[in-house]
């Protein structure tokens, strides 16, 4: 892991500036850093320290409630005196999906992790509240924060390398500001990453809802300088010492990607304006992860990449669930069919309660007949045989032709279908063949299919407007 080496001027913003300034250009952006330690039947949280990051508050000043959570937690700041709500957000972490794996009912882990909001004058309440599906959101640690105590961090991290604005529409605190971060280049690799970044932004703002909102985003590019090329990847034996720590094979999973090092994650990212992340490895093997309000991955060189960078975006910036059943993942599965917050995805087959009911034809029958039997069968066979190439060690060439022949199977099945493209409720959902359904037929979170369904579409577009409306 990287150590950044910070620069501390611990007393003298807190001691001769007891408030900040109030107007938007000025107000600065105030992360709380702690650890999040546990077990499957216990957790604990501990302040690591709070920081004032370089740049001010690049989020929207007149939506600073969440109205819409779609994460499994939220965070609320209250003003401590008056009580009053002055910011909240919901998001999900690496700790919430960890704590459902195996793993978890044998040892204790501890997670790095952040908060961030506009910097208080004054001191705060910081509640952090959790909930399950089907649940309500309950408390589970509060902490109190003094933004004048002198260990508030307002030292600039030491950084080394380039930033840059890839597309630029406005004040960051009326715009979606977007980082797209590298991980596993080397300085020779610079030019690479300006292509990577630029295609990929290229491939998101080719996809709806994005394509027409483009005017509300800004993009940023961040490269960390580094002498070393490519991610880790454990099932190889490959392990390197790149500057986010980014790496395959999280919980056993080889092509889930994330990394754990949180603090040089949020050191380096601090460099610029953001409110969403997507880091790209640089490397041709399939990967990805994505985390609402975390951070999406994906790998740069993989004929799928496009595809991931955008499914995973789906996830980290609008709480999607996976519309998918067939793939094997690390966390377990919710077996007593809750009815999960997300919105793309339910167990609910009542048609006046169901969560789109608004997208749904009287006429249109609910469930809705898809060829299941027929997908599954092919799936089976897909699931064995891309565990067979991994196993086998076969090149990256292999996979992205089985990905291409599986793409075209499903492309052709779904076209005879009369309910493509309607919205209803399709079984096979959330990693679950039954018993969970998806509103349409196809979806990018479904396959690599690149369109987000109708219900992912507007999901996401409430998201554009609390950033940037
Ligand atoms: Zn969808």
């Amino acid at each position: 892991m990287k150590t950044i080496i910070r620069i501390l001027f611990l007393t003298i913003v807190a001691l001769s500036q007891p408030a900040l300034a109030t107007t938007k250009t000025t107000v600065g952006t105030m992360r709380l850093d702690y650890f999040h330690t546990g077990n499957s039947k216990q957790e604990f949280f501990s302040v690591d320290e709070v920081v004032i990051e370089p740049h001010p508050w690049a989020g929207n000043p007149s939506q600073p409630i969440d109205n819409i959570p779609r994460g499994k937690y939220m965070f609320e700041v209250f003003d401590l005196k008056s009580g009053k709500l002055q910011y909240s957000r919901s998001f999900s972490s690496i700790y919430g999906e960890w704590e459902y794996t195996g793993e978890a009912t044998r040892v204790n882990r501890t997670f790095h992790e952040s908060l961030r909001f506009p910097a208080p004058t004054a001191k705060v309440r910081v509640v952090l509240k959790k909930r399950s599906y089907s649940e309500s959101f309950k408390e589970i640690w509060r902490t109190e924060v003094d933004p004048t105590h002198m260990f508030v961090n307002t030292g600039k991290p030491q950084f080394d390398g380039e930033v840059f604005a890839v597309i630029e529409n406005g004040d960051p605190a009326k715009k979606v500001d977007l980082l797209i971060m590298g991980d596993g280049y080397s300085k020779k690799e610079s030019a690479k990453f300006h292509s990577d970044v630029k295609r990929l932004a290229d491939a998101l703002f080719a996809t709806e809802p994005f394509k027409s909102r483009k005017q509300d985003f800004n993009v940023w590019a961040i490269l960390p300088s580094s002498d070393i090329s490519g991610i880790s990847r454990p099932s190889t034996g490959v392990h390197k010492d790149t500057p986010l720590a980014l790496r395959y094979d999280i919980f056993g999973s080889e092509r889930y990607m994330l990394t754990f090092d949180n603090k040089s994650f949020r050191e380096i990212a601090s460099q610029a304006p953001y409110e969403f992340v997507e880091i790209v490895a640089n490397g041709e093997t399939y990967g990805g992860g994505g985390i609402y309000g975390l951070y999406g991955t994906t790998s740069s060189d993989n004929d799928w990449s496009e595809y991931v960078f955008i499914h995973e975006f789906g996830h980290h910036f609008a709480g999607l669930a996976d519309e998918y059943y067939a793939s094997p993942v690390a966390q377990a599965v919710v077996q007593d069919l809750a009815e999960p917050y997300e919105p793309n995805v339910t167990a609910n087959t009542d048609k006046n309660t169901l969560k789109w009911k608004q997208f749904v034809k009287a006429s249109m029958p609910i469930p809705t007949h898809w060829d299941k039997a027929e997908f599954d069968t092919y799936s089976n066979k897909y699931q064995k045989r891309r565990k067979e190439i991994r196993a086998q060690k076969l090149p990256e060439s292999v996979m992205n032709d089985l990905f291409a022949a599986n793409s075209r199977f499903q492309k052709e099945l779904f076209s005879k279908n009369k309910y493509k493209n309607e919205v209803g409720l399709f079984e096979g959902a959330n990693y679950a063949a039954n018993g969970y359904y998806r509103s349409e037929q196809n979806c990018i979170m479904f396959t690599r299919d690149q369109n987000f369904c109708h219900v992912c579409s507007h999901a996401i577009e409430q998201i554009v407007d609390l950033y940037a409306r």
